[in-house]
């Protein structure tokens, strides 16, 4: 049996709302898949009923090949574990937050040390344990609810929108943990996420989810052509660009965006191709320096979005990009609507999709 899991024709409804349409999916045993939809389009339901926490209203529900219904639901609570979407860590010390499931299922003191010992190593909070969750940052307490579901080693893991509103750091590490414990204990991953970039970074094969209907399923690049409507109709496709790319003689690639923009890719591809760089990845500065850089551009600030710590900023250069950057360095460098900018990104930073 090759898929861990298999919904059919599962609807689900609360009232007169129906938050799951006739939606069915397989996920297979050890991959990453990504849910990805507009908010109330179902994805948290989604991963409810996988979880076991909620049953269907109509449809079946498959894990490992049996049915699941009233009789052996806790049995499958027991194989997946959920992180949702807003944490809710006890207001106690890290230690008593990641041990308390294993106290549950009956571990001995010794052997629950050493396992929030370990996890807290994967999520890189070594030594927090006798920390108060209370005081952590945002991103750390995020951090500490997915330590909270690896530690007890299941082999499904639903993720309800890991990284949302997290600072790139924390994004990162979350991603990187996520990314870690499919590879090395071949947990199969269900995630939800808005980011999209992160879909194709992360997953093996995502899953378009509108108004309860699973409407598009495929590997990340197949579902990325961007000839998806569905994703072109809710997805803020940022830094997206469709050119002609040439191979150069340094070994990279040339990318006519239009407009007389061309970007600098690291990769080699002829003919059609999409481009997309990450809002973090692009640097600013109000005076032109590495002139031999080629992804340097001169544009003019449009839009600005406070994210508490970073800051998103539009930029018009004929095409619009956008760049995140720290709140502090959008203080130093006395940043506002209308500046001139030049901005710089490394042709590493440039992904082809
Ligand atoms: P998403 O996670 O994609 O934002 P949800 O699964 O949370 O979507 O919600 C899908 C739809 O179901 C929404 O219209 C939402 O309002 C509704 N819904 C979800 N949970 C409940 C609930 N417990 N009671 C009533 N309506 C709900
Ligand atoms: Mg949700």
């Amino acid at each position: 049996m090759s898929y861990l899991i298999e919904l059919k024709g599962v609807t689900k409804r609360y009232g007169e709302v129906v938050a799951l349409n006739n939606a069915s999916l397989k996920v297979m045993k050890g991959e990453i898949l990504t849910i990805i939809g507009p908010n109330g389009s179902g994805k948290t339901t989604l991963l409810r009923i996988m979880a076991g926490i909620d049953r269907p209203t109509s449809g079946e529900f498959y894990f490992d090949g049996v049915k699941v219904d009233g009789g052996n639901m806790s049995e499958i609570r027991l194989r997946g574990t959920m992180v949702f979407q807003r944490t809710a860590l006890f207001n106690a010390t890290v230690y008593k937050n990641l041990a308390y499931g294993l106290k549950l299922r009956g571990y001995p003191k010794n052997e629950i040390k050493e396992k929030v010992k370990e996890v807290l190593r994967l999520v890189r909070l070594e030594g927090y344990e006798n920390r108060s969750t209370k005081k952590l940052s945002g991103g750390e307490q995020q951090r500490v609810s997915l330590a909270r579901a690896l530690v007890l080693e299941t082999e499904l893991l639903l993720l309800d929108e890991p990284t949302a509103n997290l600072d790139p750091k924390n994004v990162s590490i979350i991603e990187e943990t996520i990314s870690q414990v499919n590879k090395e204990r071949h947990a199969t991953i269900v995630m939800a996420t808005h980011n999209i970039f992160q879909a194709e970074t992360l997953a093996n094969r995502l899953a378009i989810l509108l108004e309860g209907k699973i409407v598009e399923v495929g590997t990340a690049k197949g579902v990325f052509n961007f000839q998806s409507k569905y994703l072109a109709s809710f997805a803020r496709l940022e830094n997206v660009f469709l050119g002609t790319s040439r191979i150069t003689e340094d070994g990279t690639s040339l990318v006519e965006i239009g407009d007389g923009i061309e970007i600098e890719a690291a990769v080699e591809k002829t003919g059609k191709a999409t481009i997309y760089m990450r809002p973090e990845d692009i640097t600013l500065s109000k005076i032109h320096t590495a002139s031999s850089a080629r992804n340097t551009f001169k544009g003019r600030i449009v839009g600005i979005s406070d994210l508490g710590s970073v800051m998103r900023l539009r930029i018009d250069a004929g095409k619009e990009f956008i760049a995140q950057i720290t709140k502090k360095s959008f203080v130093e460098m006395q940043l506002n609507i209308d500046i001139e900018v030049f901005f710089t990104f490394k042709a590493s930073s440039v992904h082809m999709i």
